[in-house]
């Protein structure tokens, strides 16, 4: 594959080089890797800017209906929109309730979108590395919002907003009692919360919900990355559209305040120095279980059972000999 031409097709925002990058990207194949590294790294040094918009909602909040919705209003004026899906569950089921083609139907025949359902993969870490890298390629590409959507399963939540600009929570009404359900370190990491189905019968019960939780983002300590006022909480309807204005305006006054003050270039680099941390130690652990650290390894847990050396000793004579010098801080 000729990467350099893959690039170049891609800051000029061929669709068809994008998928091929992603599936690129998605794979765990050693050549593929080096590939794609090589990929992402021609791709630096553009200076292209998306919004990454992390989304967050339990299965039936109205994720999908939100997204096509929303997506639909920013191409209808003018914007590039692309859509990238973190399901943890799609690795074990071996289905992906994100993935399935039916969803978003308008949105992705819309010229302007690009929809990409979740990979199955082995473990969170692959997932998050692909998902990372997606967003950079869809920002190489000139998209100017990169939606990503994710159930609120486990770790998938934090890893999601540890990747975006702007976080939200999708939520459906429901009584006082509910509240309770939704974790204090989510509250904590959105930026908006969004009652989702405030129309028909459940419009009253969407406000009170909405209202509920104004008050409870009172209650939290004021972050440094936010204005007065923020987080907000606000009601949608993802089927009759409303709200949805409102809420973009609303992400878009916290993101030109958050890049006048610096706090958004300030994320984008903690989240670079978090992703090299995170890649460094994945590197690490994969070379434990490669040749030749891992013939050695099992050679000294050997010994170690057989009580010839002691597990702390064994353990310092593999590092010292395959990191070689490295000294306590
Ligand atoms: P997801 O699992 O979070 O992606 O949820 P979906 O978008 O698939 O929506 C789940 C169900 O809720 C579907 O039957 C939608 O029609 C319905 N739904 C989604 N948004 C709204 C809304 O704003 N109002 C109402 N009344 N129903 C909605």
């Amino acid at each position: 594959m000729d990467i350099a031409d893959l690039g170049k097709r891609i800051l000029a925002g061929e669709r068809r080089a994008l998928a091929r990058a992603i599936t690129l990207v998605e794979s765990g194949r050693t050549d593929h890797r080096a590939q794609a590294r090589q990929l992402i790294e021609d791709l630096r040094g553009h200076d292209r800017q998306a919004l990454r918009i992390g989304l967050s909602g339990t299965p039936g909040v109205g994720k999908s209906t939100f997204i096509e919705g929303f997506g639909l209003m920013l191409t209808e004026q003018g914007l590039k929109v692309a859509v990238l899906a973190v399901d943890p569950s799609s690795a074990r089921s071996g289905g992906s309730i994100l993935g399935d083609k039916t969803r978003m139907e308008r949105l992705s025949r819309e010229r302007n979108a690009f929809i990409r359902p979740s990979p199955s993969q082995s473990h969170l870490g692959g997932v998050a590395r692909r998902t990372r890298e997606a967003a950079d390629l869809c920002e190489a590409a000139g998209f100017d919002v990169i939606l990503i959507e994710t159930v609120g399963v486990g770790q998938s939540e934090t890893m999601v907003a540890d990747m975006s600009d702007l976080f939200l929570l999708l939520l459906a009404p429901a009584g006082g009692d509910e509240l309770q359900g939704v974790k204090r370190g989510i509250m904590e990491t959105a930026d908006l919360i969004l009652i989702n189905k405030a129309d028909g019968d459940l419009k009253t019960t969407a406000t009170r919900t909405c209202a509920d939780y104004a008050g409870a983002l009172r209650l939290l300590r004021k972050r440094p990355q936010d204005p007065e006022g923020f987080p907000k909480a606000l009601t949608v309807s993802a089927v009759e559209l409303t709200g949805m204005g409102t809420a973009w305006a609303e992400m878009q006054q916290l993101t030109d305040w958050r890049r006048e003050t610096g706090h958004f270039a300030a994320r984008r680099a903690a989240q670079a120095r978090h992703w090299f941390e995170a890649e460094v130690r994945e590197g690490l652990l994969a070379r434990l279980r490669r040749e030749p650290v891992k013939g050695a390894m099992a050679a000294l847990a050997l010994q170690v059972e057989d009580g010839g050396i002691s597990a702390v000793a064994a353990a310092e004579e593999l590092l010292e000999t395959y990191l070689g010098e490295t000294r306590e801080a």
